[in-house]
């Protein structure tokens, strides 16, 4: 049931089994699946049922470091949280990734990449993605009939995209029942009480205050690290005020441009990265390290991606003149018989393409950048802060944002394999950014972050090493959890939110008891 502003909020739904912070892409599924298994579950939204207009002022904060555009437009308060804006796109974690550390000291994570998957097959089951869509690399062999293996270091990759991406329509039907989540939106969370120590207490929010056996912090990463900076700096009771970790340890990907493909065959790239279209999902394609190659030369990941180039201008000139010369009767019919027969000529290829092959690409191609997309390094230099013109209390969070260089390595590393794969397949002439060929860390001034937050709270096996435990509480509290990619030790290059919801369900297991007998 969804509680506006202008609906009386009942008793009953002030004292919850568990109360889950934020209604966005983790805060949702997470208070469904409990709610689906009988508990009684409260989700507080800070924001209102529908996005409002100029949502990025209210995101404003302190920036140090790199620019880092995530702060304000990377996020948004509403019901349905950042799934209002993101693209939906679901990437799995490779084995590398979750069983690798990518740097000395790291923590490691909490599960196999077998286990991993478990409970990712558990986000496609809420998700609805059918079975044999599942594997990106199969469908990609069976769809192409080629290998998903491109030279000895990169394969394929795919990522697929979710078809209903907002997850306040997706699980709109659950969230309005009455046997759902009582869900409270404008209820921004102002404080987190603590009464005795490690034990939260209360949450006290712009709509008054709550209480629950167990407490969800699901708020976003920069969120999630205010809320307990301020309890660590506010609350002397907390239980994590010594935290070391506490907003530390921030990461994004990294993204660029770092060449061009000239001469290339349209044909032969848009065979390999052309959209695969499979039982109703969309698939992106794009080429990623391979792990045993991360594993030999000590990389982090990276991928990168073809993106056609579009001569939007010319195609739309095209189509312009023929509607023109369609609907206002002027012209030849000579004419008009040449420009229809022109666009016939281009959309027939690609509506056979569609129907027949599954696949599709973007009109109009003239010319092929290469994109990168990279793994950021963890580092206590790269850190949430809250700002220290404000009383903590109420101050904003600020991000450092600090990608090292180190990162740079794969950058090279993945320029080299790409030149040399597609010059001996013979796709095209390849020609890469100098500063990326040499591994120069003033490739990242060319570099922009993805609006992918990770870290500030990280899942650690002692409050020594991070902020969280191996079942998402918080150190040094008896009831208070995170989920989200916050606690995430480690990024890879893949978007986050699949990984980040595959703790989360591995949480609402913890919860409501199912783990132990999954
Ligand atoms: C343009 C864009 C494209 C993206 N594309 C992808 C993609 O394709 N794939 C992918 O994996 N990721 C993508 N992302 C990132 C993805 O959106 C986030 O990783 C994901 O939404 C994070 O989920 P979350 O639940 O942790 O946070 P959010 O989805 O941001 O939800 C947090 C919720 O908490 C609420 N909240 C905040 N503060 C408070 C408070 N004090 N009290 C109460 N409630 C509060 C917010 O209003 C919000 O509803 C994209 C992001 C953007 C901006």
């Amino acid at each position: 049931m969804i509680l506006t502003r202008a609906q009386d909020i009942p008793e009953a739904a002030r004292q919850a089994d568990v109360l889950v912070i934020g209604a966005g892409a983790v805060g949702i599924p997470l208070a469904v699946t409990l709610a689906r298994r009988g508990l009684r579950v409260t989700l507080l939204e800070g924001g209102p049922a529908e996005p409002p207009t100029g949502h990025e002022a209210a995101n404003a904060g302190p920036s140090t470091g790199r620019a880092y555009d995530g702060l304000v437009s990377g996020r948004m308060k509403a019901l349905g949280g950042t799934t209002r804006l993101w693209g939906g796109q679901l990437v799995p974690f490779s084995v590398s990734d979750i069983e690798q550390a990518a740097f000395p000291g790291q923590p490691h994570w909490p599960f196999t990449h077998a286990d991993y998957l478990g409970h990712v097959g558990q986000v496609y089951d809420l998700l609805g993605i059918p079975q044999d869509a599942r594997d990106p690399r199969a469908v990609w062999s069976r769809m192409s009939g080629a290998e998903a293996a491109f030279g000895p270091s990169l394969e394929v990759g795919m990522n697929l995209w979710l078809p209903q991406p907002d997850f306040a329509r997706l699980f709109a039907a659950e969230l309005s029942a009455a046997e759902g989540p009582m869900v409270i939106t404008e209820a921004e969370v102002e404080r987190l009480e603590f009464g005795h120590p490690g034990r939260l207490d209360a949450v006290h929010t712009s709509r008054g205050s709550f209480r629950a056996d167990r407490v969800v912090l699901a708020c976003g990463t920069i969120e999630i690290a205010r809320l307990l900076l301020r309890a660590a700096a506010c609350e002397p009771a907390c239980g994590f005020a010594g935290n070391e970790h506490l907003g530390k340890w921030f990461m994004d990907h990294l993204h660029g441009f770092m060449g061009e493909l000239h001469g290339a065959d349209p044909e032969a790239i848009g065979n390999l990265f052309d959209y695969v279209h499979h039982r109703g999902l969309r698939f992106g394609v794009k080429l990623r390290l391979s792990d045993d190659a991360r594993a030999e030369q000590g990389l982090c990941n990276g991928v990168v991606t073809l993106n056609p180039r579009m001569g939007l201008k010319q195609g739309a000139t095209e189509l312009l003149a023929l509607l023109t010369r369609l609907f206002s009767g002027r012209g030849s019919p000579a004419a008009t018989l040449r420009h229809g027969l022109a666009m016939v000529r281009i959309t027939l290829p690609l509506a056979w393409r569609y129907l027949v092959r599954r696949r599709s690409s973007l009109l109009f191609s003239s010319g092929v950048a290469i994109g990168v997309e990279f793994e950021q390094l963890p580092s206590p230099q790269s850190y949430i802060f809250l700002d220290p013109a404000e009383p903590p209390a109420t101050a904003k969070a600020g991000i450092c944002w600090n990608p090292g260089g180190e990162e740079m390595r794969t950058v090279q590393a993945l320029a080299q394999m790409l030149s040399a794969e597609l010059t001996a397949r013979g796709l095209g002439e390849v020609r890469i950014d100098p500063r990326a060929l040499a591994g120069d860390p003033a490739f990242l001034d060319a570099c922009h972050d993805a609006y992918h937050q990770m870290g500030g709270a990280r899942l650690a096996a002692s409050a020594s090493e991070g902020v969280v435990d191996h079942d998402l509480r918080v150190f040094g509290t008896d009831n208070l959890f995170v989920a989200g990619a916050a606690v995430f030790p480690s990024g890879s290059f893949a978007n986050p939110t699949l990984t980040a919801l595959a703790l989360t369900l591995r949480l609402a297991d913890h919860l409501s008891g199912a783990g132990a007998a999954r």
